[in-house]
């Protein structure tokens, strides 16, 4: 009877465990994300009820408006940044000066994939604990995630000296070029800071993101000598452009792979006359089957996880394209000016030790990292190169980008109190 009571206790240590681990301001931290979660969901509402898609301006700053009063209202400095040059809408930065501990970046975006011709506009309760919406997910319950989270740390006055940059762009589903100009304040605020938590859609409570990989495209062209067909192969006459795209494209196939390396050909078009129009990938094609062609396009992408990786995949896609076949000529160009990589660092991977240990304190579980062949760039890979990072700690749901895109309210409220006290402890870390 003794021996069964002490294992039973075993079995509920951790609970109380748990509930010690967490600091009395922690606790309080806590109750006031209970207290607020009711205006939380209100507010979620209201934004969603906003179309914002990215080229949908007037919406996307009228939300941006909406956190300008509520950071406002939280003593934060806010700040409307004017996109015209690039032509997006613009971005919403907040900050609070502080010189406590570590100095941190809150990343959000306010624009969503569904633009003001989709039929996709309202919020909508399906049950009481799921809400449909355009964008609810990916990605306006991270950034009530955000607001909601500071809101809370304030009125616990549980970050009186901390420095803390807000972030929501207007334009990630569809950065505005050059992305050196679009991504500019964003790597500025970055540069100012530590420690940057991108709160783009949760994959469970037990996953966090330590690594995104970059996204590049790239173009080949090839040439080979117009004649009739009947020579080719001939010393004079050669391969032709289609023959040398080919051998290129299907060495790639063959030679490239390797763990969290992929490359895919989007388009292929050759034959004698070729246009090609690269930004909107699309072109015209003449050719005759007795012509040896003489030109042909590849249009690509390639995601990598280290630009070490990427940079070797590179050199080796330069050397397959430099092995001409006869009388033919390549030309590869890799274009910069993509989503750079968020590699795993140390110090990233210091951040996720953090969290798991704070999701543990809470009961929450373990947390690891997340598979990053799994999921796309965002805005965290253009500041990755200069703070640590973790992404993924928004809120969790189902089909993002789709007419379905729902939000889970149940594990929401949870995911939010996890985010505070993740704050707290690293703006309170020297
Ligand atoms: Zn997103």
């Amino acid at each position: 009877m003794k021996k069964y009571a002490i294992l039973l206790l075993i079995a509920l240590m951790p609970v109380f465990t748990n509930a010690q681990e967490l600091s009395d301001l922690e606790k309080e931290i806590l109750e006031r994300i209970d207290a607020n979660h009711a205006e939380q969901l209100d507010f979620l509402e209201t934004n969603v009820n906003i179309n914002s898609g990215t080229m949908n301006f007037d919406g996307v700053r009228r939300i941006g408006e909406n956190y300008i009063e509520a950071f406002g209202d939280l003593g934060f400095e806010t700040e409307w940044v004017n996109q015209d040059h690039v032509n997006r809408a613009g971005h919403f930065f907040a900050e609070q000066e502080g010189n406590s501990g570590r100095k941190i970046l809150l990343i959000g975006h306010l624009d969503t994939v569904f633009e003001e011709d989709s039929p996709f506009q309202e919020f909508e309760m399906l049950d009481e604990n799921t809400a449909k919406g355009p964008g609810v997910n990916d990605m306006k319950a991270g950034n009530v995630m955000i607001l909601y989270a500071i809101k809370a740390l304030k009125e616990a006055g549980a970050i009186p000296d901390a420095q803390i940059i807000v972030a929501l762009t207007g334009d990630e589903e569809d950065a505005g070029t050059p992305r050196s100009e679009s991504r500019e304040h964003l790597i500025e605020a970055a540069k100012r800071s530590d420690v940057g938590l991108g709160f783009e859609t949760a994959s469970g409570f037990n996953y966090a993101v330590v690594a995104r990989r970059a996204s590049y495209s790239w173009l080949l062209e090839t040439t080979g000598k117009q004649a009739h067909s009947s020579g080719i192969f001939s010393e004079s006459t050669g391969a032709g452009s289609v023959y040398e795209a080919s051998r290129i494209v299907n060495s790639f196939y063959e030679e490239l792979r390797e763990e969290n390396l992929t490359y895919n050909v989007g388009v292929m078009i050759g034959g004698n006359e070729v246009t090609y129009d690269e930004e909107n990938m699309r072109g015209t094609v003449s050719g005759k089957t007795n012509i040896v062609p003489k030109k042909t396009i590849v249009h690509g992408g390639i995601r990598f996880l280290t630009m070490e990786q990427g940079e070797r995949a590179f050199d080796r896609m330069e050397e397959i394209a430099s092995e001409n076949l006869p009388n033919t000529t390549a030309s590869l160009r890799i274009n910069e000016g993509g989503y750079p990589p968020m590699e795993p660092t140390e110090g990233n991977m210091a951040l996720l030790a953090m969290l798991d240990e704070l999701s543990q304190d809470m009961g929450l579980g373990e947390v690891e990292p997340f598979d990053p062949a799994k999921r796309g760039a965002a805005d965290i890979s253009f500041v990755a190169n200069y703070i640590d990072g973790l992404d993924g700690l928004g809120a969790m749901g189902s089909g993002a980008h789709g007419p379905n895109e729902t939000v889970n309210l149940e594990t929401y409220k949870e995911l939010t109190k996890r985010a505070a006290l993740l704050i707290y402890r690293i703006v309170n870390e020297e």
